[in-house]
């Protein structure tokens, strides 16, 4: 069979590296000119990092078994990594239970009511039973309002911004229950991994080609070719495609309708700065900042998991944010941006001067998280599409776990499995 893939993130090369070992003709078509998609890395020093901070869970199966696979087993390692939360002006540890229950913001009540509640969310097995719960009254209710006024509703805010009330504890659950305290990285980049499949698809005989940004798929019907175009007037045809953009690419590309479920779910885009500075600026690899004044979610400084000597002695710390599409912080140019952000920075450490900032980077991507509303199940589309020999695996349609690159894995591998091979 000759099978079009779309996409170049993990989702388009994990099924392109299966579908070329299983005798496929595949020809990957990505919209960028790198590799990666939303796991796409620049440059520290020569080293790869990737654009938006990334790592491992223990549970991440499918992505370490792939990794081994591979050949870069000896590369991933896990790292005991430390979390902070900034509230009212002050920075809080909080990676450990003990930690919890030294949170000071809250009275010991209730932060044994939030220890509680979270070893509660842990022990539930089957997330399910959440599905038409909202997030925010689940917490509310169990870890009490205090707790949920400090902690969760921050951290949904400053992830869904006015949809976080409608947030799924389905989605939460997920979060929540399946995230291991110890955290994974690819010594040298997950660039290894995304550069290794891209290899093995061209050894056996596969096609990535860059700059094509799709267009149009349209089939006549089954047993009929599949035809694709792209935004720069190429052409192809294919006996399957497998699409895994995001879905309203997809849906823009098939012509559905305005009214139809494809259209109906929602993303938020993402912006992240890489500072590169020539010391430390937080005490914690991550930083969720509980403050809804400030412009951006979290702090991580990558370089307290990962030691600035693997990026020539730089410390590097990624600002992100989850923000819609016409948000200032999605349009402002960068430069402006960084400007207005670091009186912010400033606040989290005093001592913090744009002077420490030795280079800096700006990604962004308009479709990066999806709105995991309790609405949201109902419009999760199938794998299979209306036209025969069309396929979609895209990351809105994991649930309820968090996107991520595992989720990516699995999706890619059971999609090729079950409708490709
Ligand atoms: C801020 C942030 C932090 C994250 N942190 C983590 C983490 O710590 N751990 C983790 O595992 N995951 C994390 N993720 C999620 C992870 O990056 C994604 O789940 C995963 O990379 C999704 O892969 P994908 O291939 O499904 O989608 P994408 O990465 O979105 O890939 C889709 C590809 O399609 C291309 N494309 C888009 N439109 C078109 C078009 N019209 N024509 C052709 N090509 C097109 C894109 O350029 C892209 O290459 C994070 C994501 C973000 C945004």
């Amino acid at each position: 069979m000759r099978v079009g893939v779309i996409g170049a993130g993990a989702t388009g090369l994990t099924a392109a590296y299966d579908l070329t070992r299983s005798g496929q003709e595949v020809v990957v078509l990505e919209a960028a000119h790198e590799l990666g998609g939303l796991a796409g890395s620049l440059l520290i020093d020569q080293v790869p990092l990737e654009r938006f901070y990334h790592h491992l869970f223990g549970t991440d199966r499918a992505i370490i078994e792939l990794i081994g696979e591979l050949g870069l087993a000896d590369r991933l390692r896990f790292h005991a990594t430390t979390t902070g939360i900034y509230h009212r002006g002050r920075l809080h540890a909080f990676s450990t239970p003990a930690d919890m229950l030294r949170f000071s913001p809250l009275p010991l009540v209730d932060r044994l009511r939030f220890g509680l509640s979270s070893a509660a969310i842990k022990a539930v097995r089957h997330g399910e039973r959440f599905n038409d719960v909202a997030a925010l009254d689940w917490t509310r209710r169990w870890a009490g309002r205090r707790a949920s006024s400090v902690i969760w509703e921050p951290l949904l805010a400053g992830k869904f911004g006015n949809r976080a009330a409608e947030i799924s504890m389905a989605w939460l659950w997920a979060r929540v229950h399946c995230r291991t305290f110890k955290l994974g990285y690819l010594d040298g980049g997950f660039a290894q991994l995304y550069t290794a499949l891209a290899e093995r698809v061209t050894l056996e005989g596969g096609k990535l080609e860059f700059g094509r940004k799709l267009s149009t798929i349209s089939q006549a019907g089954a047993g009929r070719p599949v035809l694709v175009s792209t935004e720069d007037g190429s052409r192809y045809e294919f006996d399957r495609v497998l699409v895994t953009v995001p879905q309203p690419a997809f849906a823009k590309a098939v012509g559905a309708d305005p009214q139809d479920s494809l259209w109906q779910n929602h993303y938020l885009g993402a912006t992240c700065f890489v500072l590169e500075l020539d010391r430390s600026v937080i005490p914690y690899y991550w930083l969720n900042v509980n403050d809804p004044e400030f412009p951006f979610l979290a702090l991580v400084e990558h370089t307290r998991m990962i030691p600035p000597r693997e990026y020539g002695g730089r410390h590097l710390l990624y600002v992100g944010n989850y923000v819609p599409r016409d948000d200032w912080r999605f349009v402002t140019p960068p430069e402006e941006l960084l400007d207005r952000f670091a009186p912010f920075i400033r606040r989290i450490n005093p001592d913090f001067d744009l002077s420490w900032v030795k280079r800096w980077h700006f990604s962004r991507s308009g479709f990066a998280q999806p709105v995991v509303t309790s609405a949201y199940r109902a419009w999760i589309p199938p794998h299979t599409t209306e036209l025969p020999g069309v396929f979609l695996a895209t990351m809105a349609q994991v649930y309820p776990q968090d996107r991520g690159q595992n989720y990516a894995v699995a999706m890619a591998r059971k999609v090729v499995r079950d409708h490709l091979s």
